[in-house]
C-alpha cells in the first residue's frame, strides 16, 4: 500500500533532520525511505495550521496516510514570557486543526511533538512518562507547556471516541543544522555557538552567562529524526515516549561551552559571567521506556554532533535565521 507521510513544521530544525536522514540513509534500510513511501515536508507557506480550512486543504491534497506533527510557535524563555496567550493559542489552534483533520481524513498514524517543558515544576526527578499532568507546569512558559499536555489529552480522547491511532514524543533539548540562531531568542547551544562565532570574527571576548554549571540532556536532531521514524514503523501506542540522552549522558553549560570554542576555533579570551542567572541545576529525563522500547540506539557522540552543527552554522551564516 502506498504510504504519503507528512511531515509539518517540515522545514524547522527537527523537521531538516528528518528530511536529512530520510534523503541520506539508503532506501529500504532501517531508517531510509521505503521504496512504497512519499514524504511531504510542509512548512508554514503551505498552509497556515492555525486555520481550519488551510489544515484541512493540506490534508485533502496530499491524502496523508501517516502524519509527524513537528509544526508549533517556538520560541526561548523571553518570548514564551512576553506572549503567553499567543504561545497558549496558537499552539491549540495548530494542534486541534492537525489533530482533527488527522481524523477526518483518515489518517492511519499521527505522531505529535510534545517537549519537556510540559512535566510540572514542582516534580521528583528524573522526569518519566506518568509525570506529564501531575503539577502545573512552570509558570514562565505555562501557555506552550498547557498546549502541548493538550496533545496528550486529545489523543487519549481521540483514541477513546473513534479508536485514532495517535500518539505524541516528548524530547529533550535539541540542537544541529538549520536550528535557529537569533543571538535574542535561541536555545542555549544555538545562541552560543553565534555569540562565540561573533567573538572570534570581531577578536572580541567570549563572555557566557551564568556559572557553567548546569546539567542539560541534548540530543543531535540528526539522532531525533531517527528515533521518529522508528516511532512511525513500530511505535503503537498512545502513550507518550521521552526520546532522549540517557541520565548519564547530561554535560554542563561549561562542557558545552568548551566544544563550542573548539568546533569554533575561538582562541581569544571566554569567561563565564557569574551575576547572570542559571536556571534550574539540572532536570533529568529517564529514556527507561525508550531503550526498552527500541532495544538500543547509537547515539552521535555529543561533540562529533556539536561540530556537524558549527559546521553547518558556518557554512550557512548567511541564510541561516539568525
Ligand atoms: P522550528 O521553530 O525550527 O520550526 C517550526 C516549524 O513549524 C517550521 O517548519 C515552521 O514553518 C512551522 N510552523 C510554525 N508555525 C506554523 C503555522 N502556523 N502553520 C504551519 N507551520 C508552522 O521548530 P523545531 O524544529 O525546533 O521544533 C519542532 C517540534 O519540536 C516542535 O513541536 C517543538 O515544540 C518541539 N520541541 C523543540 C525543542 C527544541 O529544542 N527546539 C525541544 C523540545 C520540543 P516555517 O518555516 O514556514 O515558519
Amino acid at each position: 500500500m502506498a504510504t504519503v507521510v507528512l511531515v509539518t513544521g517540515g522545514t524547522g530544525l527537527v523537521g531538516a533532520a528528518l528530511r536529512h536522514v530520510i534523503e541520506t540513509e539508503p532506501v529500504g534500510s532501517k531508517y531510509g525511505k521505503q521504496p512504497n513511501e512519499t514524504w511531504i515536508f510542509a512548512s508554514s507557506a503551505d498552509g497556515d495550521l492555525r486555520d481550519p480550512a488551510q489544515t484541512l486543504k493540506l490534508y485533502e491534497k496530499y491524502k496523508p496516510t501517516h502524519v509527524i506533527h513537528l509544526a508549533a510557535l517556538v520560541g526561548g524563555l523571553f518570548k514564551n514570557m512576553k506572549y503567553k496567550l499567543t504561545f497558549l493559542r496558537d499552539n491549540i489552534l495548530i494542534n486541534d486543526n492537525v489533530l482533527h483533520a488527522s481524523y477526518t481524513q483518515k489518517t492511519t498514524k499521527l505522531i505529535s511533538c510534545l517537549s519537556t517543558c510540559v512535566f510540572p515544576d514542582k516534580v521528583e526527578y528524573p522526569l518519566d512518562e506518568n509525570k506529564i499532568h501531575s503539577g502545573p507546569p512552570h509558570e514562565s512558559n505555562f501557555g506552550y507547556a498547557h498546549a502541548k499536555r493538550m496533545v496528550d489529552v486529545q489523543n487519549h480522547a481521540y483514541k477513546e471516541e473513534f479508536g485514532c491511532n495517535f500518539t505524541s514524543a516528548i524530547p529533550t533539548n535539541i540542537f544541529g543544522p538549520h536550528d535557529n540562531y537569533d543571538l535574542e531568542d535561541a536555545h542555549v547551544i544555538p545562541a552560543l555557538v553565534h555569540k562565540c562565532y561573533l567573538a572570534k570574527k570581531n577578536g572580541t571576548p567570549f563572555i557566557v552567562g551564568g556559572t557553567g554549571k548546569p546539567l542539560r540532556q541534548f540530543i543531535f536532531s540528526q539522532d531525533l529524526a531517527k528515533l521518529f521514524i522508528w516511532m512511525l514503523r513500530d511505535y503503537d501506542d498512545v502513550e507518550p515516549i521521552i526520546l532522549s540522552v540517557g541520565e548519564d549522558e547530561e554535560v554542563s553549560i561549561k562542557e558545552v561551552t568548551d566544544a563550542i570554542v573548539k568546533a569554533v576555533g575561538f582562541e581569544g579570551e571566554y569567561s563565564f559571567d557569574t551575576t547572570r542567572a542559571d536556571g534550574q541545576f539540572r532536570k533529568p529525563a529517564s529514556n527507561k521506556k525508550l531503550l526498552e522500547r527500541i532495544g538500543g540506539f547509537q547515539f552521535t557522540p555529543f561533540e562529533t554532533a556539536l561540530d556537524i552543527s558549527v559546521k553547518w552554522f558556518i557554512e550557512n551564516y548567511d541564510t541561516a535565521r539568525t
